[in-house]
């Protein structure tokens, strides 16, 4: 991965390279930022720049034997530690054991998400650690002799999720760090980090995308789809790429099956709920029941991302966003948000989130989304004042 290929992150790149220029790197350093912004393709370029045999001016020369090797994530010194679950055949697992198919997931796209990591290793439902046998890991290979490389680098994906006996033997590694070792710690929750390691490691903090960034990325990956198609989901997306890039993916561009039909239900939700219209409810409750179970999972995702957002519109128009609502969106707002405010924004959270869980537990659609329309439909006439 070379600089040049990275979206967005231009200021902190270049703070990368005037350290390394300036020979002040630093060994244990924490990058921290939201999920969808490239930490990891960050981490793997900037490593592999501080490796580079033959360094341009301001990035990597994508041509030399390290270059090569980092160009394929092969490269021996350069390891990874990462969340991984239990299976009938593993029952304590380590990263290496899944190494094969992580190289396959970071190779696959500029940007990882820790649910598309554990979707991708076939684990849809489990938590994935970093569980207490990995410590001898770390050990292992922070006392492995560095290669070929200047940097011994490992990079350590979602610290939070690990084990306190492995936070501990990474502590005692980043407290005495062997010569010409690099640590990179990339989370999206600074605070469920060990205090003592947050305190040991240079903290990175890395801004979201821009909408112009998203938007350049989506065309690389979506080249056929609307350009208004990508300006709605990067709205809708706020800074987070992978959320975009789902939205699109449940794009086919087919009206019925559009991520962008969740507008139209959301809004028939909320006519029918709030006139009190029965038979418009029950004819709503049948087309969501139809819709299968991620969709009504989208759905209510969606409905509790644009709730927030009208009542932010509504109750603290000066931290509101625009940018972050569809035009379709922000028009209908225009009304629509005065109904959303401090008196029922908890209660309508509450029954949204209380729907999505009976989803995820098999409950009849039918029954759940008719309770929640009645219910929004009460809590829709609370008055503000
Ligand atoms: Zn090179």
């Amino acid at each position: 991965m070379l600089f040049k290929d990275i979206y967005g992150h231009k200021n902190t790149i270049k703070n990368f390279i005037d350290a390394e220029k300036k020979n002040r790197i630093s060994h244990a350093q924490l990058f921290l930022g939201q999920e969808g912004i490239g930490k990891i393709s960050l981490a793997i370029a900037f490593a592999q720049y501080l490796n580079c045999e033959n360094p341009k001016e301001n990035d990597s020369c994508g041509e030399c034997k390290s270059c090569k090797k980092y160009a394929k994530i092969a490269h021996p010194d350069l390891h990874f530690v990462y969340p991984v679950v239990k299976t009938a055949s593993i029952s304590k697992p380590v990263s290496l054991d899944y190494i094969n198919k992580w190289r396959e997931f970071i190779l696959k796209s500029k940007f990882h998400s820790y649910n598309e990591w554990l979707e991708f290793i076939g684990t849809d439902n489990l938590q994935g650690s970093i569980y207490a046998q990995e410590s001898q890991e770390i050990i292992r290979i922070i006392n492995l002799k560095t290669f070929e490389a200047k940097y011994k680098v490992l990079i350590i994906f979602m610290p939070e999720k690990m084990n306190i006996s492995a936070a501990n033997k990474l502590l005692k590694a980043i407290e005495e760090p062997p010569p010409n070792s690099l640590f990179i710690l990339i989370s999206e929750d600074e605070s469920s980090i060990l205090t003592t390691i947050r305190s040991r490691t240079q903290l990175i903090k890395l801004n979201s995308l821009s909408n112009n960034e998203i938007i350049s990325a989506l065309k690389e990956e979506f080249p056929e789809t609307d350009k208004s198609i990508m300006e709605d989901a990067t709205k809708i997306a706020a800074g987070n790429y992978i959320y975009a890039r789902q939205i699109l993916s449940q794009d086919n561009n087919s009206e019925e099956n559009s991520f962008f039909k969740n507008f139209d239900y959301f809004t028939e939700l909320m006519r029918s709920s709030f006139s009190g219209n029965f038979s418009e409810m029950v004819d709503l409750v049948e087309k969501l029941s139809k819709l299968g179970r991620e969709k009504q999972k989208s759905f209510i995702e969606y409905s509790l991302r644009y709730l927030r957002e009208n009542f932010i519109f509504h109750s603290v128009p000066q931290n509101s966003n625009l940018n972050y609502l569809t035009k379709k969106e922000a028009d209908f707002s225009k009304n629509f948000s005065k109904f959303i405010h401090s008196k029922n924004i908890s209660q309508l959270f509450e029954e949204f989130n209380k729907a999505y869980f009976d989803i995820t537990r098999n409950a009849s659609p039918k029954i759940l989304f008719l309770d929640l329309a009645l219910k929004i439909s009460r809590y829709l006439k609370i008055k503000e004042s």
